[in-house]
């Protein structure tokens, strides 16, 4: 078996739970107090069944009093009616609150990974802690949300001992007659310490191997999480509407089933080794706790009756004291084996916390970015260098360059030549390694975060729309960031629909070709997109898309547009339309256009070339095709084949 933990001190694991107790307290602790309060009734109860059934007993076995007796009878009834309906209303509540959990635990998750720097979120190292969580959550429950369990049942087991040590007491104080011959030897305090002791040790020995063999089942967690991968992969496969073309053409269905059933195989498939190990030593651990806290049930049983044999207490009290010690075992086995499941659990709580933890390190400037009507913002990369964290290779090498304000500018290069990442870093995604880039002359690090990145939209080449209304899509999110960039326009407060500016969305999905497909739409700016929450819901082609994509940046309004292949997904009516009417998309913002394909950048003022990271070429598409065996010409020469046409 594999073991890929390492061992947690006690101290660490009192120092994960406390913090993961805390956490749930602040956030949900109405939760907290009714499963307590649920635990302490459930714990309770059966004692007090337990306390008046052993009066009712002793008394029927004895004096048989007539007023007595009714007295235990109407106490026994109004007691556990009144516990059973506490319980049962403490059950409805907690269970009320516990129906949220799943979605706090999620926000969470989505919360710190929205607040995270893009440095983080883009490492792979962060997309790994996050599955192995989600894993043990899937598969075996481990994780945050198993401390509102553990909490419950420590409390219950808790409270299970307490009423059990009260009811027994004196099971231990009664003294057997004299008379009883050999049975006095149960008086003396020292065979009492060894049956103690001995209670102990049996009620602490089946918890142990109890968690040892749940220890033997999470070890099995890596081979789980990479068979559950692979299942929901091909599951999903199987489902993804998108698939189905080719799932019929290429029968790919035949290699998910091929798949799937090597997963499945008991002879080699990934749980292949697990049940191995349920057939030994891991179904060992689990057969001999069981032996072993059964074993504890006859060892009461005969004390029990041999202290009644010898006239220690009356008949009634051999059911208050078998049941109450055999409460006192669970209670502890419970105890015990909450201690160790919290032992096991640290371990998914240790990688929780690190992605909770997970520091911004991006520097947040203070500095306002100064609100210009004519958009004069001029930006400039001063021998820029960067590598991605943890490589080693330099993906950008020695960049310098100033935009012009209002100039087109078009980046191109080959894949991979470093376009993209020129992009990041000018939105600030990451931070330079080597040099500086500047906003009107100061360092962008010293701008506060959020207005610097108002100062661009950008349309990503892989954008995501939302399934919610046109206006939602394009609207949301505007003027919450702070920078007021268009004074005299009506302002949005969020997503909702009501408070964004109709006109103004209009006028920018006209302006990026979409005026006849609107004209089509009875319900206009309302139309829903995608049918994943609404039924009602559009399907929109990706040109359409990726239109609506350029409408939602320029009704962002930001000084810098940034179009990364923005024409990738249009048909080459639409891609010579946008073209066309580029100036009138663009207005007088400074735009940045992004592609591998040259011919769609002739239209801009300036091209760069990109080359392994660098800029190798500068200038208008005339004077670059003129430099003969220049990176641009290679690159133009050996695409015109393709683009005979001229576009
Ligand atoms: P382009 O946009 O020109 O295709 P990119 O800027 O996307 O090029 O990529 C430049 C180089 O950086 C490539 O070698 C790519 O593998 C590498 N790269 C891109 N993103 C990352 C990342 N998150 N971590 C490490 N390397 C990356």
């Amino acid at each position: 078996m594999k073991e890929n933990r390492e061992n947690i001190s006690w101290k660490e694991v009192y120092a994960l739970n406390k913090r993961a107790l805390c956490l749930w307290c602040r956030e949900c602790p109405m939760l907290f107090v009714s499963s307590g309060l649920h635990a302490v009734i459930s714990a309770l109860i059966p004692y007090l069944t337990l306390y008046f059934s052993a009066r009712l007993l002793d008394e029927l076995a004895g004096m048989r009093r007539t007023e007595v007796l009714t007295q235990w009878v109407i106490i026994l009834l109004a007691s556990d009616a009144a516990a059973y309906l506490a319980k049962a209303l403490m059950f409805r509540w907690k269970e009320a609150l516990r129906a949220t959990l799943y979605y706090r635990g999620e926000e969470r998750l989505s919360r710190k990974m929205l607040d995270m720097d893009f440095a983080s979120v883009d490492d792979v190292a962060t997309h790994h802690l996050l599955s192995q969580i989600r894993q043990r959550e899937r598969w075996s429950g481990w994780g945050a949300d198993r401390i509102y369990r553990h909490f419950e049942s420590m409390v219950e087991e808790m409270f299970r001992i307490f009423g059990a040590a009260a009811l027994t007491v004196s099971l231990f104080r009664l003294p057997v007659r004299q008379e009883a011959g050999w049975l006095t030897l149960l008086n003396s305090p020292f065979c009492i310490l060894v049956l103690l002791f001995l209670m102990f040790g049996i009620a602490t020995l089946a918890p142990y191997l109890s968690t040892r063999g749940e220890m033997r089942v999470l070890g099995h967690d890596e081979s789980m999480k990479f068979g559950n991968r692979i299942y929901f992969f091909l599951v999903s496969f199987f489902q993804d509407e998108k698939r189905a073309l080719d799932m019929r053409t290429y029968r790919q269905d035949l290699f998910g089933i091929r798949r799937m059933e090597e997963i499945l195989d008991p002879e080699t498939g990934i749980l292949h080794e697990m049940e191995r190990d349920a057939r030994g030593k891991m179904g060992g651990l689990f057969m001999l706790s069981a032996a072993v806290s059964r074993s504890f049930i006859w060892f009461v049983y005969l004390f029990v009756c041999l202290k009644a044999w010898g006239g220690a207490f009356g008949i009634g009290s051999v059911t208050q004291y078998v049941g109450a010690v055999m409460s006192f075992s669970k209670g502890l086995s419970g105890v015990l084996k909450v201690l160790g499941e919290m032992k096991v659990n640290s371990d998914t709580l240790k990688k929780f916390f690190a992605f909770l933890d997970i520091p911004n390190e991006m520097y947040q400037g203070s500095l306002t970015v100064e609100k210009r009507s004519d958009r004069k913002y001029e930006i400039e990369f001063r021998n820029v260098s960067f590598r991605y964290p943890h490589t080693e290779n330099y993906v950008l090498k020695n960049v310098s360059l100033k935009f012009k304000v209002g100039e087109r500018l078009a980046v191109v290069g080959q894949n991979g030549s470093g376009k993209t990442t020129f992009i990041k870093l000018l939105c600030r995604l990451y931070d330079v390694t080597e040099g500086e880039i500047l906003l009107n002359g100061i360092d962008i690090r010293k701008y506060n975060y959020r207005e610097y990145r108002n100062v661009f939209s950008v349309v990503f080449q892989d954008f995501q729309l939302l399934s919610v209304s046109l206006l939602e899509n394009i609207a949301a999110g505007s003027g919450q960031e702070g920078m007021e960039r268009n004074e005299g326009t009506k302002r949005n407060d969020g997503a909702n629909g009501d408070a964004c500016d109709r006109e103004k969305a209009l006028q920018c999905l006209r302006r990026a070709g979409l005026s006849e497909w609107l004209d089509r739409r009875p319900e206009g700016l309302d139309t829903i997109l995608y049918q994943n929450l609404s039924e009602e819901g559009v399907q929109i082609s990706g040109g359409e898309a990726q239109k609506i994509a350029i409408a939602r940046s320029l009704y962002h309004d930001a000084p810098f547009m940034i179009l990364d292949e923005p024409t990738a997904a249009l048909d080459p009516v639409a891609e010579y339309e946008i073209y066309t009417r580029f100036n009138e998309i663009i207005g007088n913002r400074t735009a940045i256009y992004i592609s591998h394909r040259l011919s769609s950048c002739r239209f801009c003022d300036e091209i760069l070339v990109f080359h392994e990271g660098q800029i190798v070429q500068k200038g208008s598409h005339e004077e670059l095709l003129a430099d003969e065996g220049g990176k641009y010409s290679v690159l133009w020469n050996a695409q015109a084949q393709y683009y005979a046409d001229g576009h």
